[in-house]
């Protein structure tokens, strides 16, 4: 083997140096596709196959009928992979001249289309990021290349954090980012440093987490090459008609991305029919963070706990594109009345005829992914299995149609969704009478055409069958003929057709038998009569084949032909699955529709946790209210013990307002929202290890990006801020983001503030928009009981002790505790441990001093 797989070698080092970059080869040997030498070393461990030597070489393999399975966790891993495949027969190779190799595919993590290697609930992006050029300009372009449905846009991000923030709620597989010669890394030390807003853009990349970066061309991002590239593809004179004129950003990173699939990867992108930029106003804003704390999506590969995200609470969609769709409303909630409103009065419609829902959500379930299958098809990777599913999706659309009509006239929402389900009739038509009705996955197994479409296929396919009939009856024939009981004609795909007689029964074999192999138990022959009827079978069968072949392209491409249709059915079917889905979770779950105004109240009457009222096992779920506003009730300080239910209520608040401007309806009683434009939540003491920064460093960045980006039509939930330090300064960091959120015009946003100090409580007392409110325990003997009611008022201590015992703290612990609580109370604190903030307040606004009191923390106790 070591002789024949150095030149093999030679021709891997050869392929390996055509592809640019860093994609692991797999490389077709036999039955295998092996990995050499690095690439073997990287995949080995992330593909889970053990690492063998050969030629002192390093070296693994993928057995190649299991390909999909590991493609999909190269894709996973945000790793690129080429597939270089045999182009010849080895077997017709001769003389050690080496099998020609060709790389027929190159898999990235941002231009996956099949099926097997996307996840269904979930949009896969390639990006590509443009810095707005100008000085002094500190925004930038954000192109966004869906391959797998056609869906292209732009957005355009003010600086840097609303960067990350698009990019983390995009999640993409993928981005590209211009290669400059001049500066290649590859170089080493001496590579020269980027400019530096290209600089701040890869930083955000790695910010969002975005793992996989792809180095192209450096002149695909200039503006005017990618515009004529973008003029030509979409065959218009300019991008005013999609509302991207005018923009050489915005023409470079769109422009890029599509040279990079077409020219690189040579995919056809026919069925991206349009670019569109997305506006940045109109939408709720909502930072990594928030959308993190308020669980809004399930933890990528965190141990998965049912329903433990809103998504999945609200994920009642029968269609991937629903589902797909459902996300991108949870990531991006609306912020303008009217946008609300449409949403809501269709939830609406169809919660009033809500007999019809459930007809209406299994016609839906029959839809499946048709934006995932036409765009197969129009990438010609598509088989007829998308043809057919297409066919199916557009029967099931008359049944939808049907089922909305009488909703449709109660929302101009339905009503457009209405329009949009054309059923396309003759296209359904035309798929059904071509295509078999369970065609097999490969067009090379033959099947695919329907019997009766073609009758010169059913010819061929005739002499086939007759071919088969004719071995029947001739294996018959010479049985009787040479008196040979069990002789056998049978076929395989070296041999061809051949004659079987067992050792025992050689000597009745007649002299026309031509000999052709041994085997174990006998001998096999072949005739003059078998030979000419196999190339009879086999000519028919080849036939047959190319027949299907071109009848099956020519369908496609009257498919192809009508993809814009098909987008717009698809389109149709996706927002209509979100709004049955609200529909069904307002309904099963005992929601209201909030009310949306452009005022600053917030009031919420017997509010619950989305969630948490769902989650498995938990005890009952106890309603609170909630008013916020602009003016008496601004902040709302929260105190309460541990436990006793305060994060709980400032998540559920947010996540109400999130749930109502994404158009959904809400758990509670009655909900008016006054419209937020920003979410903002801060929890303290969460640790961020993951990213390797400090949490107390985190929690006060965290906050400073509030106070910077706060507006008066914000919502900010900030939890237990200023616990990641000692007890003074936290308190002191507390007081002072309160007073600032209460003083500064600018910001003056509705907040919500839960703490565990006490201290804060005073705030009230100076601050006419801060009201204190409380979780209620009742005491029993030295123990509390959660009662989980929020009300105005503060807590009048903060039973740490009593949480610790219901910790389970050993009793010495806790006497001692109560011990050392009770000498506190007794003695004021000395100068020396005084709050910073009681030293020198402003005139007039001097909170009332107290000694802190004490809890349970262990971080305070260590104090004195
Ligand atoms: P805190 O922030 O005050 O320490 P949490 O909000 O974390 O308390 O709540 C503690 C537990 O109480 C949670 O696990 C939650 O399941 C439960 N809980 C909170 N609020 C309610 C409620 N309104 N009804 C029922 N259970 C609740
Ligand atoms: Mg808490």
């Amino acid at each position: 083997m070591a002789e024949e797989l150095t030149p093999m070698l030679r021709q891997y080092r050869a392929m390996k140096r055509e592809l640019d970059g860093d994609a692991l080869l797999l490389f077709r040997l036999g039955d295998f596709y092996e990995l050499f030498m690095d690439d073997a070393r990287e995949a080995a461990p992330l593909l889970g196959l053990a690492l063998t030597h050969r030629a002192g070489q390093p070296m693994c393999g993928i057995p190649h009928h299991a390909i999909d399975s590991y493609l999909a966790k190269i894709v996973r891993a945000g790793k690129k992979a080429a597939i270089c495949d045999q182009m010849e027969d080895p077997k017709t190779v001769k003389g050690g001249r080496m099998v020609r190799r060709e790389i027929t595919r190159i898999v990235t993590p941002g231009t996956v289309t099949e099926e097997t290697l996307l996840r269904e609930d979930a949009a896969n992006y390639l990006v590509a990021v443009v810095p707005e050029p100008g000085k002094g300009e500190a925004g930038f372009v954000l192109g966004a290349l869906e391959l797998s449905t056609g869906e292209f846009f732009c957005e355009k991000a003010a600086d840097r954090a609303a960067l990350v923030s698009a990019l983390s709620r995009l999640a993409p597989g993928e981005a590209i980012v211009p290669d400059g010669e001049a500066r290649s890394a590859a170089g080493g030390g001496s590579a020269a440093p980027l400019p530096p807003r290209e600089a701040e853009a890869r930083a955000a990349l790695a910010e969002a987490g975005v793992r996989c970066t792809t180095p192209v061309d450096e002149w695909y991002f200039d503006p005017e090459a990618a515009l004529d590239f973008l003029l030509r593809h979409f065959g218009v004179a300019s991008l005013d008609g999609f509302g991207c004129g005018g923009s050489p950003a915005i023409a470079a990173a769109a422009g890029a991305l599509l040279r990079r699939v077409h020219e690189d990867l040579r995919r056809d992108v026919g069925h991206v029919r349009r670019l569109s930029l997305r506006a940045s106003a109109g939408f709720l804003a909502l930072d990594e963070t928030t959308r993190a704390h308020l669980n809004l999506f399930p933890v990528p590969g965190a141990a998965a706990v049912e329903g433990a995200s809103l998504y999945e609470v609200l994920n009642a969609t029968r269609t991937p594109m629903g589902a797909r769709l459902l996300r991108a409303w949870l990531a991006r909630p609306l912020c303008e009345k009217a946008a609300i409103d449409a949403r809501l009065d269709a939830v609406s419609a169809l919660v009033a005829g809500r007999s019809a829902l459930t007809p209406l959500r299994t016609a839906l379930a029959e839809v499946r992914d048709l934006a995932r299958a036409i765009a197969r098809i129009s990438l010609g990777r598509g088989g007829a299995r998308d043809l057919a599913a297409i066919a199916v999706a557009l029967r099931a659309v008359p049944a939808l149609r049907e089922r909305l009509a009488p909703a449709a006239g109660a929302s101009a929402l339905l009503g457009d969704v209405l329009a949009g389900l054309r059923p396309l009739p003759e296209l359904a038509d035309e798929i059904e009478r071509t295509i078999a009705d369970e065609p097999p996955a490969l067009l090379s197994d033959g099947g695919t055409i329907r019997a009766g479409f073609s009758p010169e296929l059913d010819a061929l396919r005739a002499a086939q069958g007759d071919g088969r009939a004719w071995i029947a009856s001739y294996q018959a024939s010479e049985s009787a003929r040479t008196g040979i009981k069990n002789l056998k004609v049978r076929f395989n795909r070296v041999f061809g057709y051949f004659i079987e007689v067992t050792a025992s029964q050689l000597g009745a074999v007649p002299p026309d038998y031509q000999r052709k192999q041994t085997i174990a138990g006998g001998e096999r022959f072949t005739t003059p009569a078998l030979k000419e009827r196999e190339a009879l079978i086999a000519g028919a069968e080849e036939k047959a084949l190319a027949l299907e072949r071109d009848l099956f392209e020519a369908l496609r491409g009257r498919v192809v032909a009508r993809t814009g249709d098909i987008q717009e059915v698809a389109e149709a079917v996706a927002r209509l699955d979100v709004l049955c889905a609200f529909a069904d979770r307002a309904l099963a779950l005992g929601y209201v529709r909030p009310e949306i105004d452009e005022g600053d109240e917030i009031d919420v009457r017997g509010g619950r946790h989305p969630i948490v009222e769902q989650l498995p096992g938990a005890e009952r779920f106890v309603p609170n209210d909630a008013r916020l506003d602009r003016s008496a009730r601004q902040i709302l300080v929260i105190t309460g013990p541990n436990m006793a239910g305060k994060s709980t209520y400032l998540r559920q608040v947010a996540l109400l307002v999130v749930m109502a401007q994404a158009g959904s309806f809400v758990p509670a009683d009655a909900a008016r929202i006054g419209l937020v434009d920003r979410v903002f939540t801060r929890v303290g003491a969460a640790d961020d290890l993951a990213r390797g920064r400090s949490t107390f460093l985190v929690e006060m960045q965290e906050t400073a990006n509030i106070l910077n980006n706060a507006t008066p039509r914000s919502l900010i939930v900030l939890d237990e801020i200023g616990r990641g330090t000692s007890t003074f300064d936290g308190i002191s960091i507390a007081w002072a983001v309160a007073e600032f959120l209460h003083d500064e015009p600018r910001v003056k946003a509705r907040t919500l503030f839960a703490t565990h100090y006490h201290e804060l409580t005073d705030l009230a007392l100076a601050k006419p928009g801060v009201v204190n409110c409380s979780v209620l325990v009742r005491e029993r003997g030295d123990g509390i009981v959660f009662l989980r009611r929020i009300v105005d008022g503060p807590a009048d201590r903060s039973y740490g002790i009593a949480v610790a015992k219901l910790a389970g703290m050993p009793e010495p612990v806790l006497s001692r505790a109560r011990q050392i609580l009770a000498n506190l109370e007794h003695n004021e604190l000395s100068e020396a441990g005084q709050p910073a903030f009681a030293a020198a307040p402003p005139a007039g606004a001097a909170p009332r001093v107290r000694r802190p009191r004490p809890s349970a923390d262990d971080r305070q106790l260590t104090l004195f």
